[in-house]
């Protein structure tokens, strides 16, 4: 096929810059034709002096006049346009076939549903998108008829060990799916000394380089919950079917347990631009930039079963997933908030566990109906979530 032409969601962060690296090395194949960022119109008009899109969309509609200015300081000729509904609109539209959906949070809802119902490849990094929203994502994915590949890269680990990416997991043979997690920065440690924990500690991941969000996330045992969630939508895979064990080497990025007794693992450096890569050019293989895993030099993997009584994160998201409705968006919600809070210093580190729980108990699942319901009740947990915070911590 001719060069696919790609929507980088995201397009500053740290998963925008990998998949932009992959598709720079790449230009035969792949174009960055659509560029979306928050509000750091420095590094998006950076990003377009050096990828050319047809489109560039800043999602905070105060900044398109700097957008625009700095992109004529640059001489570049690219349409600019503002805020969330444009996103939506250029995932959906004829600037690109491809969607990497790399916005961070719930924001990235609408996009991916965008992109979902237009047909796209929707290559799915935005993992709160289907927490929060699961079937109706994957109901939009039917009736576009695009293909949905994760980018998360235990998902996108497991989509590679099963045959034909997402097929009936009974009928494939399948017993359980096994996600990895490194353990975040704190694997060991007890509650009580995690009392004081800074923003900055949190954030420093011993495995992966990542946005602050998903390293708090990380840092909590939450990201791991959300990626539960995520597989069962993703691959139908029910709560009892799903393990998480803990590899701090981070070098097995997720198995699958099959009736026979194989078990299939995919291994690699923990650099997401090989899982960027494998969605990018699905079903070929193309490089990344990846060194190869060097196996003698690693010579150990380790696996561990989860302190799930320190990362109660973890629970609650289990919890969430077999309460079934909506209760994985409170769930999420919720924790957006908290680390929110967390990250500016108005909440304690085990403060965050705290918030999604009481939230979770003062708003039981209800089931999920459409978009519009979904994000009310989105909101109705944001705002559960700032009273608690308010009652219990100001
Ligand atoms: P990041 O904070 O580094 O980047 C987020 C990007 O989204 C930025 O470009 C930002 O400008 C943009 N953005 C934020 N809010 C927006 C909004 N309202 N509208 C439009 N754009 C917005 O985050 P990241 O680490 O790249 O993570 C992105 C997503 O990918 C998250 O959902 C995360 O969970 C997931 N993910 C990340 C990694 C990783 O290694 N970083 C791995 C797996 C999954
Ligand atoms: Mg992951």
């Amino acid at each position: 096929m001719g060069v696919r032409n790609v929507a980088v969601l995201g397009a500053t962060g740290s998963i925008g810059t990998s998949t932009l690296d992959v598709i720079a090395r790449h230009p035969d194949r792949f174009r960055a034709s659509i560029l979306v960022a928050h509000r750091g119109t420095e590094a998006l008009a950076a990003l377009c002096a050096r990828f050319r899109p047809d489109l560039a969309i800043i999602a905070d509609p105060s900044m398109e006049g700097d957008l625009a200015r700095r992109l004529a300081v640059l001489g570049v000729r690219c349409e600019v346009a503002s805020g969330a509904d444009a996103v939506a609109a250029a995932a959906a539209g004829p600037l690109c076939d491809t969607v990497v959906a790399a916005i961070v949070g719930a924001a990235g809802l609408d996009s991916s549903l965008a992109a979902a119902r237009a047909g796209k490849r929707l290559l799915l990094a935005n993992k709160e998108s289907i927490v929060m929203g699961g079937e109706l994502l994957l109901e939009a994915m039917r009736q576009g008829g695009g293909d949905l590949i994760p980018v998360d890269s235990e998902h996108n680990a497991i989509f590679q060990c099963l045959p034909g990416g997402r097929p009936h997991l009974a009928r494939a043979g399948v017993r359980r799916l096994v996600l990895t997690a490194s353990g975040g920065p704190f694997r060991g440690r007890t509650r009580a000394e995690l009392g004081a924990i800074t923003p900055d500690e949190a954030c420093a991941h011993p495995r992966w380089s990542m946005g602050r969000k998903i390293s708090v996330d990380s840092a909590t045992l939450m990201n791991k919950g959300l990626e539960v969630i995520e597989a069962h939508h993703l691959f139908g895979a029910a709560a009892d079917a799903i393990e998480v064990v803990v590899h701090p080497q981070s070098l097995v990025h997720s198995l699958v347990d099959y009736v026979d007794g194989s078990m299939l693992a995919q291994l690699g450096n923990p650099d997401m631009r090989t899982a960027i890569s494998c969605a990018l050019a699905w079903p070929e293989r193309i490089g990344a930039g990846v060194a190869p895993l060097d196996l003698v030099a690693h010579a150990r993997l380790d696996f561990e079963a989860p302190d799930t009584d320190t990362f109660r994160c973890l629970a609650l998201a289990f919890a969430a997933l077999r309460a079934g409705g909506d209760a994985t968006a409170i769930l999420n919600a919720a924790n957006e908030v908290a680390v929110e809070a967390f990250l500016a210093g108005t909440l304690p580190f085990l403060g965050i566990a705290d918030v999604v729980e009481r939230v979770l108990e003062e708003l039981p699942a209800k089931p999920v109906v459409d978009v519009q319901s979904l994000v009310e009740r989105d909101g109705e947990a944001r705002r559960a979530a700032r009273g608690v915070l308010h009652r219990a911590y100001c």
